[in-house]
């Protein structure tokens, strides 16, 4: 097939939820993408801050295979190996005591929404508890991860939502607190807040937070699907500020590309879930979760952390730099590799222009620019991507 037949093909044959640009990927390899005309990219989006260890990982693709080969999939009335090995890297990493493995971030954050409202109802034995959640923030597309979704643009046709929910002001825990009420079984964030536009949570609103919670017998979720697996140079983004919640979802880099997500919880609160309460067909399977150990395994031996730190500051610093240089460019935001350059103008514009000029790279909010490349790529690759983007803004700034 030609470029055009296939963009063709998918047009005439997909429900058309995304506008799509006009390109047809093909391979990766590295931290580079390429498409069907042979156009080479800097990947600067990691196809939604996924693909930490950059594509056509040798010992990532092995392990895939000889799983592939082995047993891909088992449901889970029984055990199989790598979804043990998976729950034990990933609850050690978030220093949580269990996990449950779902198909996706928004399906994490269903089973935490049920685990919340499970551990409240047999605290009291009542059903009609609240949960708070922040403005601007993002947890899914399923009906239950929409309803904490502070955006009433994807709300607003797929109403009623489940109700009980309230909307605080992210970073202000005064509005937070004006929420509570004896009703209130859970308060739900982003430690990093993502697609609302790349906002780290201040330390002071965490840690407030978490005071609260513990005053109020509140379940702290904190929603670690695109912030988590190390983007932000911890593995997990609520480390940095020495607070722990009850709850963590985790999605996106856990498994680099094959379809697996987790939420997980202390003891106290996971043992809330019994048979018959939670469930998945694919969930955990043996092939999503050998790709998971794997991911875990590479993490460690290729130091993934520590050049999330070191690049993830070369970045901010260079990011920095643009911010100076431009006047249609107003900040920078991030902690890490996930970072944020807010325009003065809407970002799909400048998100056009630079992968027109061979660096992919995703928008936030309405003017946000975001950057979750690959965690493996390095300083020479970040000089390689702000020459692109200056190029995109000097034409933008014309
Ligand atoms: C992407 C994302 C989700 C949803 O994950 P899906 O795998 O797309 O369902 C939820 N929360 C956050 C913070 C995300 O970035």
């Amino acid at each position: 097939m030609t470029t055009q037949d296939i963009i063709n093909s998918a047009e005439e044959h997909l429900i058309h939820t995304y506008n799509r640009y006009q390109i047809v990927l093909d391979k990766g390899d590295g931290v580079y993408l390429y498409d069907t005309d042979g156009k080479k990219y800097l990947d600067f989006g990691a196809g939604i801050a996924v693909f930490a260890l950059g594509y056509n990982n040798k010992e990532f693709n092995d392990a895939v295979k000889a799983q592939v080969d082995k047993l891909v999939h088992t449901s889970n009335y029984f055990y199989n190996e790598p979804a043990a090995k998976a729950a034990k890297a990933v609850t050690e990493a978030a220093g949580m005591d269990r996990v449950f493995f779902t198909n996706s971030g928004t399906e994490a954050i269903e089973g935490a929404i049920k685990l919340a409202k499970k551990y409240a109802y047999l605290k009291s034995g009542s059903t009609d508890h609240e949960i708070i959640a922040m403005k601007n923030s993002f947890h899914g597309r399923s009906l239950g991860a929409l309803a904490v979704t502070g955006n009433k643009h994807y709300q607003e046709a797929f109403g009623p939502m489940i109700p009980g929910i309230r909307f605080a002001d992210f970073n202000d825990l005064d509005s937070v607190k004006a929420l509570v009420n004896d009703k209130t079984c859970a308060i739900i964030f982003e430690t990093v807040q993502g697609e609302g536009g790349v906002y780290p949570a201040k330390p002071e609103f965490l840690k407030g937070v978490r005071e609260l919670c513990d005053e109020k017998g509140i379940l702290l979720i904190l929603d670690e699907i695109q912030c988590g697996m190390g983007r932000t140079g911890s593995m997990f983004a609520y480390q940095q500020y020495g607070v722990k919640p009850d709850i963590v979802t985790a999605a996106k880099a856990i498994a680099c590309g094959l379809p697996l997500g987790a939420f997980m919880a202390t003891e106290e609160v996971a043992k809330a879930l019994v048979p018959g309460d939670h469930g998945s067909t694919y969930g955990g399977n043996p092939l999503a979760t050998a790709a998971c150990v794997k991911v875990f395994e590479l993490y460690e031996k290729q130091q993934v952390l520590e050049n999330v730190k070191k690049v993830g500051a070369y970045l901010a610093q260079q990011l920095d730099k643009v911010v100076e240089d431009y006047d249609i460019v107003k900040e920078r935001r991030g902690a890490g590799l996930m970072q944020g350059l807010e325009l003065t103008m809407p970002a799909g514009g400048a998100a056009k222009e630079c992968i027109d000029n061979g660096l992919i790279i995703f928008t936030a909010g309405a003017n946000i620019l975001r950057f979750v490349p690959p965690l493996v790529i390095t300083e020479a690759n970040v000089d390689e991507a702000v020459i692109k983007l200056r190029a995109a803004l000097d034409n933008l700034s014309k």
